[in-house]
Parts: structure tokens; sequence; C-alpha cells
């Protein structure tokens, strides 16, 4: 493995907006608060940051509301908005350097993976959200009697939007996407730990010629800024993506205002490998499924079942690949995995790996802080885990894959969907019949077979139970931006 930090190889981004974007104007927080924006690779403070909070959230949920209903987004004809979209998806590849770059400096993420996954994602979100502005519409209903009737879609109105920190412009995009085409308006929270790629986003919109106050950007703390918004009478919804335990707060928090709610949560995938499969595709899979993106994914496979046949092998191999990822300057071309987030997520994880082992699972690779700067934890594998260790249980959301060994097809689907999660599970066969049984018998929002996270902005995204409340990406994240209102004519 190479050492913890080496000479760059891209330069380092200007820091270009640290102040809160209200009503088309960037501004400091009412308190003057900042907050600092750290390098998870050095551990160094990248940028101060305006630190909004309740004071902010009214001024930014008050913008929201008068660009919603008046001015020039409220009559907007919706090809237009589709096209200030496809302006925007333009621009943001235009400076795509830049917020890879910058992406890969906040959060921590290789380069590499910036410009390979979330930049053209983020593009392509937009530019297939664009498309649906204009493609939004109602249905005539034969009702009975002498009566016309029909319904709209009509946006919903202001949107908060509360986003983490593992895809920091994604998260935005598949939020924005929707949310814009519908002709919604927009106060989004970024992550505390990642603020910079979605104030620079938002300055990129205004370029487009965004009218001010339809995108607002109010970074600042969870239960200060992100409960303020929750509890805003101003607001009509709320699209969260995070912890589960943060939904269980802010569903209690919305109560009071009967807000619309969607969720988007964690999970504890189930990641299936049969006998029958391709295992050299199966360990590269899981590699992927797993340790991608530093194990900071809310659909990570980390409940590997492996079928007891194919375990040994495929143990070895995994445990090759794991040692072979090469940790480092996320700048560096080579690096394949970056640091974790933060120092609270790095700790988390440790504390995982040691419950682990002290629950009497085997460490086989990795299982230790790697280097002594930044956040960076070693790729680990666990093998011997059972059902009911912490490891099989709970998100760790870290590079720890857990190893469980499985004996049939009925076992490891009742193991499989033994959790209060749904988030997405995968399966490795070569048995198409027994791929599709599998599809349909995991409780969960996504099944990849024979491959693990590919994402398309035309494909829904979400969970079953405890995993999440309607969908993201796809004609279906529309129906969360959107009320259905019915009219009814007399033609007597
Ligand atoms: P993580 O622990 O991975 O950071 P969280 O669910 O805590 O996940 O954070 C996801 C997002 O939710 C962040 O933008 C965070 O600031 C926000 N958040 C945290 N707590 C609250 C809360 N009580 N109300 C609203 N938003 C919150």
């Amino acid at each position: 493995m190479a050492t913890a930090l080496e000479p760059t190889t891209y330069t380092l981004p200007k820091i270009r907006q640290t102040q809160l974007l209200i009503g088309g104007k960037w501004q400091d927080s009412v308190s003057g608060k900042t907050f600092a924006t750290v390098n998870p690779a050095t551990e160094e403070v990248i940028a101060e940051v305006a630190e909004g909070d309740a004071a902010d959230i009214d001024l930014a949920a008050k913008a929201a509301r008068k660009a919603f209903e008046s001015g020039p987004w409220a009559t907007m004809d919706a090809r237009d908005r589709g096209k200030l979209m496809t302006k925007l998806a333009n621009l943001l590849e235009d400076n795509f350097d830049e917020l890879a770059a910058l992406e890969s400096l906040d959060n921590g993420k290789p380069i590499s993976d910036a410009r390979a996954a979330d930049l053209p994602l983020v593009i392509d979100c937009l530019h297939y959200y664009a498309g649906w502005a204009d493609k939004i519409h109602g249905d005539t209903i034969p009702i009975r009697g002498n009566h016309f009737c029909y319904t709209r879609r009509e946006p919903l109105g202001v949107c908060g939007q509360i986003i983490p920190w593992n895809f920091p412009m994604l998260m935005a995009a598949w939020k924005w996407g929707p949310a814009l085409a519908a002709g919604c308006t927009i106060v989004m929270k970024p992550a505390e730990q990642t603020p910079l790629t979605c104030l620079r986003m938002a300055e990129i919109a205004m370029e487009a010629g965004f009218p001010p106050g339809v995108i607002n950007v109010v970074p600042g703390y969870g239960p200060t800024a992100g409960a303020a918004l929750v509890k805003h009478p101003g607001v009509d919804k709320i699209a969260f993506t995070g912890e589960h335990r943060t939904a269980q707060i802010i569903m209690a928090d919305a109560a009071q205002t009967l807000k619309r709610l969607t969720f988007e949560l964690g999970g504890k995938s189930p990641n299936i490998v049969f006998a029958d499969a391709d295992i050299d595709a199966a360990v590269a899979g899981a590699e992927f499924g797993l340790f991608f993106n530093q194990g900071q994914c809310c659909c990570a496979g980390s409940r590997l079942f492996v079928e007891e046949s194919v375990h040994d092998e495929f143990v070895d191999k995994m445990v090759e690949r794991a040692n072979s990822r090469v940790l480092g300057n996320p700048f560096d071309a080579k690096t394949t995995q970056g640091p974790q987030v933060d120092q609270a997520q790095f700790d988390k994880i440790l504390g995982y790996i040691e419950k682990g082992k002290e629950q009497g699972a085997a460490c086989v690779a990795g299982g230790n802080r790697f280097g002594d700067k930044g956040y960076f934890v070693e790729p680990t594998v666990f093998t011997g885990v059972t059902d009911d260790m912490a490891i099989a249980q709970e998100e760790i959301f870290g590079p720890v894959m857990n190893i469980l060994s499985f004996k049939g097809f009925d076992e490891v689907v009742t193991r499989a969907n033994n959790t209060c999660f749904g988030l997405a599970a995968a399966v490795w066969t070569r048995d198409v019949s027994k791929a599709h049984r599998i599809a349909n018998s995991v409780r969960a929002g996504t099944v990849w077979v024979n491959c693990y996270d590919v994402f398309d902005a035309a494909a829904p995204f979400g969970g079953f139970k405890m995993s999440g409340i309607g969908r993201e990406c796809g004609e279906a994240a529309l129906a969360n931006y959107t009320e259905l209102k019915t009219v009814t004519m007399s033609l007597a």
C-alpha cells in the first residue's frame, strides 16, 4: 500500500463560495457565526463557512415562498424550466475538473471516483429531469354523470432538502432534479462536513439564470438549521437522506405541520454469492459493493453471504483484493481508497472493528487505522460472522466487510430478510431462475443481479422497511414533488 500522503497529481481547487445563498444573494449568517470544514485526508481546515440556524432558515423559507408564488419561476412555462435545468447541467459539465476536485477535497473521496462516478451521475441526473419538466401532467377521468373530470399535477411548494456528506453533489442533484422539474422551490441544507460543492453548484445555478429564491442553500448543523427547516410552517415538504435515527427525529418534528416526508436512509444490504456464480466476478463486485466510497454508501453490501462450498476460495480471493487496495492522498490518481469523512465516523468504524473482534469474528484483513494522519481505515474483512453480531446487524458505514457462510436458498433468503432495513440486495449466480427467485423474495428497494451499485437517474432508488419512504430518481421521484388536484366541472 502507498503511504498516506504523496505528491498530488491534480491542482487543488480555489474555494469560491462560503456564504449562505438566500433569495439570490450571498450573505453571512444572521448570527455572524461560521464553522470549519475540514480536509479528512490531512485533518486541516479548508475553509470557514457561514453557519446558518433558525433565523437564516426563516429568511430562506420566505425567499423560497416568494419565488414559488410570484415572479418568473411561478409563471415560467414548464419547457423553459427544463431549458434552465439543461443549462445548469451543461455549466456543471463546463466546470467538471473544479467540481470533482472540490468534492474530493471536502469529502476525501479519491478524485478518480469523483470524476468517474459523482460528476457524471450529477450531470446525467439534471439532464434526465430537465426532460421531465414539460411531461408532468394529469389525466381525464370518466366519472359518472354529465361531468368533465381531470387531474392536474401541481408543484408541491417550498421543499426543504437535507442531505448527507457521502455523495454531496449527487445527493443535491437527486433532490434538485425532480423538485425543479416539478416547479417547486428549494431550501437545501447540506451536511456540515461537506458544504462546499453544494454552494458552488448553487453559484453555477445562479449563473445559469435560475430566478432568485428558487434555490436557497443554508449550511449549518442538523439540530439547529436542519431542525428549524423541518419545523418551519412555511415549508411544505422535507426530503431527507441520512441515518434512520435522524429520520425518526425529523418525523416527530414534522408532525406539528404535517409536512410531506420522503426519506432515503441506511441499510444492511445482503450480497448473496451462490456456488454457481462466476466467483471472480462476484469477488470483484463484492469489493466494489462494499469498499466503494470508503464503505460510506447507504446501500453497501455489508452482509456478504457466501455459499459454504465456495466460501474458502472466495475469502482467499477477497483478502487478496482488500490488501491490494491503494490508500492515500485522494488527489493521487492511483488512490482507490481515501479517508473516512471525519473523526466521528473514523472513531465509530474503529469501534465496530473492535466489537467484531470481541464478539469472535475473525479479522482476516486490515483491522486498524492506516497511517497516522487523516481518517484512513484499512480495508477490513471479517469471516466467521454470525447474524447476531453487532457488525452484522448495525450500519457501520465504513470499509468493513462481513462474510457470512450459508448452505441453501431458503436459509439465505430468511437470513437476508432478517433485518429492519431493506434498501438494496444483490445476488451472484449463473442460474437465471434462482436470480429471479431471489429478486422476488428479498424485501429491498433495489436488487442487483451479477452487478452492484449500478445507478441511473431513470431507475428508482429507495428503501423498504426502515430504509426509507418514497423513491428517488426516475419518474417515481416526481410524485414526491407534486400535489394531485382533481377538477370536476358540470357540463349541464
Ligand atoms: P450522519 O450521522 O451520517 O452524518 P445524519 O443523519 O446525522 O447522518 O446527517 C444527515 C443530514 O441530516 C445532515 O445534513 C445533518 O446535518 C442533518 N441532521 C442531523 N440531525 C438533524 C435533525 N435533528 N434535524 C434535521 N436535520 C438533521
